[in-house]
This record gives structure tokens, sequence and C-alpha cells, in this order.
């Protein structure tokens, strides 16, 4: 006949919540749990269970773990910039100025122009001209368009190729 309940599985129960099991628990009651199906359950599931229930207690150490990939990312991010600069770097940069500088200078009468147009289409917004104007602007402007589109993704790419390099 299958034995149904135990005597000792209260005191399996308790021991396992109190996570005294398997280590702090009289002998005789962890001899008995290795001879006796029902004990042996209630360890295995209440331990399961238990094993869940410690992630939150736990959470002080995944904290540690935490803080310390922040101080090495931060330990690494003084070594890269304490690095010395590179050929490559000083390129990107030289390109960085060079490309500002041209745009700027090509357009500073745009630019002001623009400037007073949007200052206008500030008070009477109108959709309608919006669109073509914009349309129009990329037209006449494409070298423009693709010096501005050559900073904002070119350039900071090329920065972060040079410097990610060792
Ligand atoms: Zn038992």
């Amino acid at each position: 006949m299958k034995q149904i309940e135990c005597a000792f599985e209260a005191d399996v129960l308790s021991a396992v919540i109190q996570s005294r099991w398997p280590d702090r628990v009289e002998a005789e009651l962890r001899e008995h749990a290795k001879s006796c199906e029902i004990c042996a359950d209630v360890a295995a599931v209440a331990g399961a269970i238990e094993c869940a229930r410690e992630e939150v207690p736990a959470l002080p150490d995944s904290g540690r773990v935490w803080w310390k990939a922040q101080m090495r990312a931060r330990r690494e991010a003084v070594e890269a910039v304490g690095r010395p600069i590179t050929a490559i770097q000083i390129a990107a940069f030289a390109c960085t100025i060079a490309l500002m500088g041209a745009c700027i200078g090509a357009t500073s009468s745009w630019f002001q122009s623009a400037l007073k147009w949007a200052w206008g289409e500030v008070t009477s917004f109108d959709p309608a001209t919006v669109v073509p104007y914009a349309t129009a602007l990329i037209a006449s402007h494409g070298l423009l368009v693709a010096c501005m589109v050559a900073m904002v993704f070119v350039v900071p790419v090329a920065v972060y190729l040079a410097i990610g390099k060792e």
C-alpha cells in the first residue's frame, strides 16, 4: 500500500521554508527523507518554491553586479579618453571642422534668408506653402543637404569607428 502521509512531512516543510534544509536539520530527519517518498517530494517542491522566492532577497547581489559593471564601464571610458589620439581621430576631427566650415560659409546668406522666412512663417503658418518651399529647398540645395547628411550621419560614425578601434 502506498503511503499518503508522513509524520515528518510538516517538519521537512518547515525546515525548507526556514532555509534549514538540508544542512541544518536533524540527521535523522535528513536520513528519513532519503527513504520517504513523501518527505523527499515535500523537500523538492518546497525547495523549488523557496529558490524562486529568494530571487528577491538576492537583489543586493545583482545590485552589486550592476555596480561593478558601472564601475568597469566608467574605468574603460576614462581609459578611452586617456588613450593617445590617433591619426584617424585627427583626420575625422579635421573632416568635421572642414565640413562645418564649408556648410556655414556656403550657406550663410541662405541661412539668413531662411531665418527671415521662418520668422515670417511663425506668425502666418500655412502647410500649403511650407511643403513646396521645403521641396524647392532640397532641390536647389542638394549639395547642402548632402553636406548636412554627411555631418549628421557619416562623421559621427567615422569618429565612433576611429575611437572604437584600438
Ligand atoms: Zn516522511
